[in-house]
């Protein structure tokens, strides 16, 4: 049956909750690709070891990073402005930007909003975002508080236009153990948590590691848990968990197929990323879904499928057999 008959249909509807149909349950997950927990590893006042250590390290491992900057201490790649803390150069950035990391707004001039006036620090934000988007090509639709000082107008004006900033952190640094790692990360997966981490120095400046070894080891067991643990940008993770509270699906099922209308009643320049869909039941041997008539990939699992989905594109059609 190609087409489904509205004299037939049953009609769902429902937010993120879980949903029986005739023969499957169906819903968002909690995160990307069904897994488990996520983490957003952030790196903040643009250091040059960012580039040089961090970045081959993370994408060694299929990971990719949160780079919160200050425009004002970005070199030309030519003059190091700051001998004893060396920082990052516009065409690093763009490259990074590039590989798929995110470069995002940490202030101009790194000034605590607690401290400015309102105009100031609109001024300062402004200036960050437009330095980031001439040099490095991407609207940053993220921040992270200078010092984690928050408080005050300054809050409501720096949340526009953006899918989140950063509340909560763990520091990664000086003080971490590989036992404290650990921990942590069974927690999240305990939890269904995100965790976010905040890492300044990593050989040298505030906060910096005793062994930089601590942090690649700990990629190294975060990386052996990848089926669990959903490795994201700060923005990527931000507005998934976003999109996932806000979505509304209206779900239709006659015999073995589903047809699915997603509604997102969220800004579409911001809120770009795409929300696992899980199809739980037992015996599905194969499933072929298409959303607005194009095929897309199915995960198919022993006790249930899912795939990626545009919450902001239209039907989507699921053939179960
Ligand atoms: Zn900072």
């Amino acid at each position: 049956m190609t087409r489904i008959s509205f004299l037939t249909l049953l009609w769902f509807s429902f937010v993120s909750a879980p949903l029986w149909g005739e023969n499957w349950k169906v819903y968002v997950a909690s995160y990307k690709h069904d897994k488990a927990c996520a983490i957003t590893y952030t790196f903040d006042d643009g250091l040059i070891e960012h580039y040089t250590l961090v970045v081959p390290e993370l994408e060694k491992r299929g990971f990719r990073g949160t780079f919160f900057i200050n425009g004002s201490k970005v070199t030309d790649g030519k003059q190091i402005k700051d001998k004893t803390k060396p920082r990052v150069s516009w065409a690093q950035l763009k490259e990074m930007a590039a590989n798929g990391h995110e470069i995002s707004n940490h202030g101009w001039a790194h000034r605590n909003v607690t401290k400015h006036s309102l105009e100031e620090i609109k001024a300062d934000v402004l200036k960050n975002d437009s330095a980031i988007y001439a040099n490095v090509g991407v609207i940053p639709r993220t921040y992270a508080y200078p010092g984690n000082r928050k408080g005050g107008e300054a809050m409501t004006f720096i949340i526009q236009n953006r899918v989140g900033t950063r509340m909560e952190q763990r520091s990664l640094g000086s003080k971490r153990t590989p036992q404290d790692l650990e921990r942590w990360v069974r927690t999240l997966l305990k939890e269904g948590d995100w965790g976010v981490t905040m890492t300044h120095g990593i050989t040298y400046g505030y906060d910096a590691f005793v062994h930089p070894e601590i942090l690649w080891e700990h990629w190294d067991k975060v990386k052996k848990l990848e089926n669990k643990i959903w490795v994201g940008t700060f923005r990527e993770v931000a507005a998934y968990l976003k999109e996932k509270e806000a979505v509304q699906l209206e779900i239709a099922q006659s015999g073995n197929e589903l047809c699915i209308r997603p509604q997102l009643p969220l800004d579409k320049k911001l809120f770009t990323e795409p929300l696992t869909l899980v199809i739980e039941g037992c015996g599905i041997k194969k499933m072929v879904v298409r959303q607005d008539r194009k095929k897309i990939p199915v995960v198919l699992l022993a006790d249930k499928a899912y795939f990626d989905f545009n919450p902001h594109g239209g039907e989507i059609r699921v053939k179960i057999r």
